[in-house]
């Protein structure tokens, strides 16, 4: 089988999923898994409604918003509206009624219940959507197969059940399923982590030894910069897993960090291309393939913290104090992107996606002199040479490590 994964930008409206369509016709759709995200920013929305529900505002609002924008694409794709729409109305409605109803204090969980919802809604409209134009298809309820962890919100799969559950898929249809999502033991929904459908979609690859996975973006392929904050970036016609995986973890969004492992276990071939040019050939992801062509790769990461310790006392950052520093960290969710020490201090550039650095740091505040700049820029540039920094922009320089093919270099705009 083969599998194909559309984000958000590829159904963010009525056009784009008759697109979605059209692609498919174009480029065969026999046998393969289509994984399918939420449309447009309903993530983002889903989030707002959980917070309102916290901090015990009107949330009902925000959910009638969703619901309406979703039933306003869904009135120009269908010739016969009834039936979806009642599906949609009775979706938007269950999370009204899970929110009054639920007594459980754990935001996570409450976030897993209600944010699943996009993928859900989505998933149903072009199903139905598909079907109507003749691209027979079933819908899939992925939490039916893909099992986690009871971690909401950043759920770790299971693999033994979710590779047995996928067995039973016959081959030779056409499926639509819903990125993003698993479930527990229990059958309450869990997440992978924003952004986690094209994880989502390399674990089904690996489940169902696919043949090849594609994902569909907004860009031609895997690019050497993101072009929302480079000009001119270059397609990269192929590049090797350890590559992609490179790439990713130091911030290239257009993959999800997690996604290589999977399809490098099985060396299954995988693919990013245009979904406004399917045919185009994209970026080729592969065992051993070179970086081609063998150019500079610019990536950036916004909104980092540069948090420097130093000892009070002049006394040695010893390993005990490194991994009392680590631990901590950990515990509070906050990712370390670089480091670097010395004899008697300690930088970190971190991310909190939690927003729990604060109150991490006034706990360390005792033991440590804590120098923190807020909002600062990291860029790391991947096989740089002497040209390639002068791509950056002219930025105050806190910090720069240079390893042996990887330069970066952290900024104060
Ligand atoms: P999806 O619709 O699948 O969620 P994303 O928005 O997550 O797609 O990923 C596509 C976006 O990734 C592009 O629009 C682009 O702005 C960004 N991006 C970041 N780095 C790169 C890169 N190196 N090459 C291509 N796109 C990149
Ligand atoms: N819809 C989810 C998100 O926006 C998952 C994804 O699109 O990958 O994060
Ligand atoms: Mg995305």
């Amino acid at each position: 089988m083969k599998v194909y994964k559309f984000g958000g930008a590829s159904v963010k409206d009525a056009d784009s999923v008759k697109n979605v369509a059209i692609l498919l016709e174009k480029v065969g759709c026999e046998d393969t898994f289509m994984v399918v995200s939420a449309m447009g920013k309903t993530t983002n929305a889903l989030e707002e409604v959980v917070q309102l529900y916290f901090d015990e505002q009107d949330y009902e609002k925000k959910i009638h918003e969703i619901e309406a924008f979703h039933l306003e694409i869904v009135k120009e794709l269908f010739d016969d509206q009834t039936k979806i729409n009642q599906e949609l109305k009775i979706f938007f409605s269950d999370i009204v009624s899970f929110l009054r109803r639920n007594k459980s204090p754990n935001y996570s969980y409450v976030y897993d219940q209600v944010v699943c919802n996009g993928e859900l809604a989505s998933t149903r409209i072009i199903s139905a959507y598909l079907n109507q134009t003749g691209i027979a298809n079933t819908w899939l309820d992925v939490r039916d197969y893909l099992k986690t962890d009871n971690n909401y919100r950043e759920g770790k799969v299971n693999w033994d059940e979710t590779e047995k559950n996928f067995r039973t898929i016959e081959s030779g249809k056409l499926y639509v399923t819903q990125g993003f999502l698993g479930s527990d033991e229990n059958h309450f929904t869990t997440t992978l982590g924003r952004e986690g459908s094209d994880y989502t979609a390399a674990i089904i690859a690996y489940c169902l030894d696919a043949q090849s996975m594609t994902i569909w973006k907004d860009v031609p392929g895997v690019l050497n910069a993101d072009p929302r904050y480079f000009s001119d970036p270059v397609l990269l016609n192929h590049i090797s897993y350890e590559e992609a995986i490179e790439l990713a973890y130091y911030g290239a969004s257009v993959i999800h960090p997690k996604t290589m492992q999977p399809l490098q276990n099985k060396e299954i071939p995988f693919f990013v291309k245009s979904f406004i040019n399917p045919t185009d050939s994209g970026t080729a992801i592969k065992k051993g393939a070179p970086l081609e062509p063998k150019i500079s790769c610019f990536i950036l990461k916004k909104d980092q913290h540069l948090v420097r310790f130093s000892s009070k006392d002049f006394s040695f950052i010893t390993e005990d104090k490194l991994s009392g520093i680590f631990n901590q960290l950990y515990d509070a969710k906050i990712k370390v992107n670089l480091m670097q020490n010395s004899a008697i201090s300690l930088s970190l550039c971190v991310e909190d996606k939690y927003g729990n650095l604060k109150e991490l740091l006034n706990k360390l505040d005792k033991m440590y002199n804590i120098q923190h700049d807020e909002q600062v820029n990291l860029y790391t540039i991947r096989h740089f040479d002497e040209h390639s920094e002068k791509v950056l922009p002219l930025e105050r320089e806190l910090l720069r490590q240079t390893l042996k093919e990887t330069l970066q270099i952290v900024t104060k705009a």
